[in-house]
């Protein structure tokens, strides 16, 4: 059954495959980087889709740019098989990043407002899209590993949650092809390198409310001649925890925050009217519907309560479901990546995290034939920070280290991208390897190779030499040996090692590496990110420490194979002419 998803077949090619990882590591670096330092806001990712664009066509790719605004798709036929959609988001937050990184982003847009805000990849977006070209670049490299049909997509928007949407509607299944699985990531505050699944739920559903009250502005000292929406405002505030407590079930996950009030100019002015917005999170669709009738039903009492002049204004905008993981596929994707990374590296998470996402949006849901998806996170936190953060539990650690949407959070760069790298190269490999025995047989190594292993010599930040000794994980089996050459071999570069940080050196500039720790000093702030709210409950296996990082299995001495993988794209392109900062035309305004 060529469509379903086969963990030991992405185990045996994924080795082969990412043998091409130290090959293709530093442009892939680099890219990140030049991501990072060059953040995009939502709906105006055009630099970005550019030179995610040129990196598709040299690898190979049908590319088509501007799907649902920014986005692009590139795709790749070979041969029968499935369709195997892979998704990254490309967007990035109106957050000053205070990192201190050598390569943090200075950068500055213009929000949806007018507003000059700075710019960050607080989220990590640009984690996730240098690990889908990454990954898209490996597989166009290896095509005579699998077989079956390659769909890369790029999103935009995804911060406002309408990036896919807009995707659809411009015909992204209809034009290029519906997928027979979609495959996405996310980085996370986790420790470096490790792999969390959930199958089902995963993420919560969300909206937010937009909502005007009317009164009748007067002067301070007559209330009795005015009609007050600030004191209308103000029992919203209270009475919307009521729709929480009272009207939800106690089992069940509900949220309204309300995130902006705003009202008058001055103490001694009664205002005409009041602005809130609130949003929700559940992780039920019949509570998600019930969260915005009853907090609609809350705002128009109170006007009326209040006897205000005019219904109230309430528009429902940044609307998505919940990210549910088709169980199967979630199941058989966590099993490759199992078998590829090992049992330490790959967690099963025990409940949801209260954060909303729209990828599931790819899925169809409510469509008769929904499309399965499978989604999950890559931790992206130091080990050593991770170890020195706060508490005992997991997710008491999770809440002391920066995290998404934090102005401080910074993943490892090297751990978090290979990782990245290799999740979604064996989450495609699980349905697209060839089932003959095409490749060698790799034995995973449980995600440790001895430091002498590293060909490169050089002292990478996840080596495995400067992590400790930690009881409980177990002791790096021998590295596999490769026995076949590789039928798609090309000779190999003659020194790897002489270009392997080349690209850093001319990104990074001669500013020092901070040291080891600097970046921490400052405590991290209160996190704004909805996956900092810690669960009830453990989190992780009991008794599993958090392991080291995963680094696959080592390289040895075969020559990468395949076509010579792609240059990264330059920081203009070949025209000349820069990559398009500005739109040609203000985006229609979204919120
Ligand atoms: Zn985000
Ligand atoms: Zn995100």
């Amino acid at each position: 059954m060529p469509h379903a998803v086969d963990p030991s077949r992405a185990a045996q090619h994924g080795g082969a495959v990412l043998r091409l990882v130290d090959e293709i590591f530093p442009l892939v670096e680099g890219f990140y980087v030049d991501l990072h330092k060059n953040p995009e806001l939502s709906h105006r990712e055009f630099r970005t889709a550019s030179a995610v664009a040129e990196w598709l066509r040299n690898a190979g790719f049908e590319v088509t740019t501007g799907v649902g605004g920014t986005g692009v798709v590139g795709v790749l036929r070979n041969g029968d098989g499935p369709t195997v959609m892979l998704r990254a988001d490309m967007d990035a937050l109106p957050v000053e990043e205070k990192t201190g990184l050598p390569y943090a982003s200075t950068a500055r847009g213009t929000d949806e407002d007018g507003n000059d805000v700075p710019v960050m990849h607080a989220c990590g977006h640009d984690v996730h899209t240098a690990c889908l070209v990454g990954t898209a670049d490996l597989l166009a490299s290896s095509r005579g590993y699998w077989s079956g049909t390659l769909l890369v997509v790029a999103q935009p928007a995804e911060e406002t949650i309408d990036g896919a949407a807009a995707m659809l509607q411009d015909g992204l299944y209809t034009r290029f092809g519906r997928p027979d699985v979609v495959l996405a990531q996310h980085v996370g505050p986790q420790p470096a390198g490790m792999v969390s699944h959930r199958p089902g739920i995963i993420l919560a559903a969300t909206a937010t409310l937009r909502i005007r009250v009317f009164g009748t502005g007067g002067h301070a000292s007559q209330p009795h001649t005015t009609v007050d929406p600030v004191l209308i405002a103000a029992n919203i505030v209270s009475r919307v925890q009521g729709v929480i407590s009272r009207e939800v079930s106690p089992g069940e996950m509900a949220v309204a925050t309300v995130g902006v009030l705003r009202a008058g100019t001055k103490a001694n002015i009664i205002p005409d009217d009041a602005y809130l917005e609130i949003n929700t999170r559940s992780l039920n669709p019949a509570v998600a519907d019930r969260l915005i009738a009853s907090i609609s039903r809350v705002v128009r009492a109170e006007a009326e309560a209040s006897g205000a002049p005019r219904e109230p204004e309430i528009e429902v905008v940044q609307q998505v479901g919940v990210t549910d993981n088709d169980p199967e596929q979630t199941a058989g994707v966590a099993q490759a990546h199992r078998a590829y990374f090992g049992d330490d590296y790959v967690i099963e998470l025990p409940e949801p995290f209260t954060g909303s996402e729209d990828v599931g949006v790819f899925g169809l849901p409510g469509d008769p034939d929904p499309v399965p998806y499978v989604y999950w996170f890559v931790g992206g936190t130091p080990y050593d920070v991770w170890q020195a953060a706060p508490g005992e539990t997991p997710y008491e650690k999770l809440a002391g280290v920066p995290g998404n949407h934090s102005p401080f959070f910074a993943p490892e760069r090297e751990a978090t991208l290979r990782s990245g790298l290799a999740a979604l190269t064996v989450g495609a490999l699980a349905y697209l390897a060839k089932e003959e025995d095409a490749a060698p047989v790799i034995t995973p190594t449980g995600g440790q190779a001895p430091l002498e292993a590293d060909p490169t010599g050089a002292q990478a930040p996840m080596g495995p030499g400067r992590i400790p000794p930690t009881e409980g994980v177990p002791a790096p089996p021998e590295p596999a040996p490769y026995p076949e050459p590789d039928p798609y071999a090309e000779p190999a570069r003659p020194d790897p090692a002489s270009t392997q940080h080349a690209d850093m050196e001319s990104l990074l500039g001669d500013e020092p590496e901070p040291e080891e720790g600097r970046r921490w000093d400052a405590p991290p702030p209160p996190s704004a990110d909805p996956f900092a709210q810690p669960p009830q409950g453990p989190a992780f296996p009991e008794g599993a420490p958090p392991p080291p990082p995963p680094q696959g299995p080592p390289v040895a001495a075969p020559p990468p194979q395949g076509p010579p993988v792609s240059a990264p794209p330059p920081t203009d392109p070949p025209s000349g002419e820069p990559y398009p900062v500005d739109p040609p035309e203000d985006p229609p305004h979204r919120y």
